[in-house]
């Protein structure tokens, strides 16, 4: 997989997106001048640095430091409902979901925490999901090389919940499954029987 994206650096001004902000809020039909919104180009600015934060790191670089070697661990390990917040590049409208990763380790392993700092470096960027799903998948497999690695990815997309179709409650999932859990049934049931999506249901 050789769709790792080292990180970039803005080409724009502070001033120049705060100015594109007004002009949006002037397209919605509003006086960016109102007292109310005189502080809100800068409010969505700040706003972004958080929401885009994935841009900035490079997570192939990230995992690579932080694994540890577990020799003899060979059973399957499975971290299910890594909470992200995303945005679709599409409408530029937040995704809301939850990511299941589980992976067949040869050697190297990476705590929780490192995981879900990994699914933050591609969910805080413009997505579409089935790319983040295979980006998280591909970053895991390039820097653990275990024996496979399984992403299920569910989310909820504003785009289709606020407008367009309307539909409400309606979840996307999307599945990247590599090496044995792409060749091997057995060890993809076993996989989907831990992260257990439709049964968990909320
Ligand atoms: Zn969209």
């Amino acid at each position: 997989m050789a769709d790792h994206t080292p990180p970039r650096e803005p080409d724009v001004t502070r001033e120049q997106a705060e100015a594109a902000v007004r002009t949006l809020l002037r397209w919605a039909g509003d006086d960016p001048q109102r007292e109310g919104l005189l502080d809100t180009p800068k409010r969505v600015v700040k706003a972004y640095r958080e929401w885009f934060s994935g841009y900035a790191i490079d997570a192939d670089e990230y995992l690579a430091r932080t694994f540890e070697e577990v020799e003899g661990y060979d059973e399957m390990i499975v971290l299910r409902d890594i909470e992200y917040e995303s945005h679709c590049e599409h409408h530029m409208a937040p995704i809301i979901g939850r990511v299941h990763v589980g992976y067949l380790p040869a050697g190297k392993v990476v705590g929780i925490s490192k995981l879900a700092r990994v699914v933050d470096a591609y969910a805080k960027r413009f997505q579409v999901q089935e790319k983040m799903t295979a980006q998280i998948a591909g970053c895991i497999q390039r820097a653990l090389a275990p024996l496979g690695v399984a992403v299920v990815v569910e989310g909820e997309h504003e785009c289709m919940t606020t407008r367009g179709v309307h539909k409400r409650g309606v979840s996307m999932v999307t599945s990247t499954m590599l090496g044995s859990f792409r060749e091997d049934a057995r060890t993809r049931a076993e996989f989907l029987q831990f992260i257990d999506t439709v049964a968990r249901r909320r």
